[in-house]
């Protein structure tokens, strides 16, 4: 297996090279900007952080104006990207360097993991490409990328799945880390597509992927479906007075904590 997945890492590295780098975090290598456009990303699709990012960069350009800032700032500027909690732990990181780091972000894998919101995806991504230090970046689309070319079938939302597959690149890792990771990622969003057909008559590593000449690319990755999602019912309050309406502060924790919301309560044993 690592004789196949060898063969992959000159291919993607060249086509990265040659991609075109529009994105406002593709600008630089800088760790602030890779850090805070890694943890946008999470759970939120490319076109709609290009606005968030900019203007969060305008408003906190620096570590140091991220450690201070107003919660309700940062909320704010958060606003409509959901998962609120990253925005919190991005503060919660930026104090821990001030005190901690001199206010400069840790140069290696090991420290970065110990930052507030940074989990093993986020420091190989700001390890590799801002420090070239050789270690991978696993997301979704690296998965489903090293899945394909392996043509392996085991259940990509298992962590052990996860596991292995950063085992399997750690020992490829080649001199230019962080254009490899990207490589691969970027490999994932435009060509080899989740949810459809890919596009391998495109796709620089198609003579090495298993699942592509196997034809098995629209059973690969395996995906065992999650349990049901819990759905609360809510009888919601609009309350007015004039020009006012009541809202409320929700609790510290928890979903959405500290947001505001039209008051409410759940509503138990509907009848239908
Ligand atoms: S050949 Fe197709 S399935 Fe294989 S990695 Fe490329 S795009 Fe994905």
């Amino acid at each position: 297996m690592k004789k196949e997945l060898k063969q992959i890492v000159e291919p993607i590295v060249k086509w990265y090279q040659k991609q075109e780098k529009t994105l406002p975090w593709k600008q630089d290598k800088e760790p602030y900007h890779i850090w805070v456009s890694e943890i946008m990303l999470q759970q939120t699709r490319i076109e709609a952080v290009k606005k968030y990012y900019t203007r969060f960069m305008k408003e906190l350009p620096t570590i140091q104006d991220l450690a201070i800032v107003q919660e309700e700032k940062l909320l704010k500027l958060w606003e409509g990207l959901g998962y609120y909690s990253r925005a919190k732990n991005l503060k919660k990181a930026a104090i821990q360097i001030e005190q901690e780091y001199d206010g400069k972000l840790p140069t290696s894998y090991t420290q970065l993991l110990k930052l507030s919101g940074i989990g093993e995806y986020t420091a190989g991504a700001i390890a590799s490409i801002s420090y070239n230090e050789k270690v991978p970046a696993v997301d979704g689309n690296v998965l489903r990328v090293v899945s394909r070319v392996l043509a392996s079938k085991e259940d990509v939302l298992l962590p052990e799945t996860k596991r292995k597959v950063t085992k399997k690149l750690l020992e490829i890792m080649p001199d230019e880390p962080g254009d490899f990771n990207e490589g691969l990622m970027e490999l994932g969003e435009k060509i080899c597509l989740p949810n459809t057909v890919p596009l391998c008559e495109k796709c620089p590593i198609q003579e090495f992927c298993i699942a592509y000449k196997e034809n098995l690319t629209n059973e690969i990755p395996v995906r065992i479906k999650k349990q049901k999602r819990k759905v609360e019912n809510k009888t919601v309050f609009i309350l007015k007075y004039k020009n006012e309406i009541a809202i409320r502060k929700r609790e510290k924790t928890g979903i959405l904590a500290n947001l505001y919301e039209f008051p409410n309560v759940i509503r138990r044993n509907i009848r239908r």
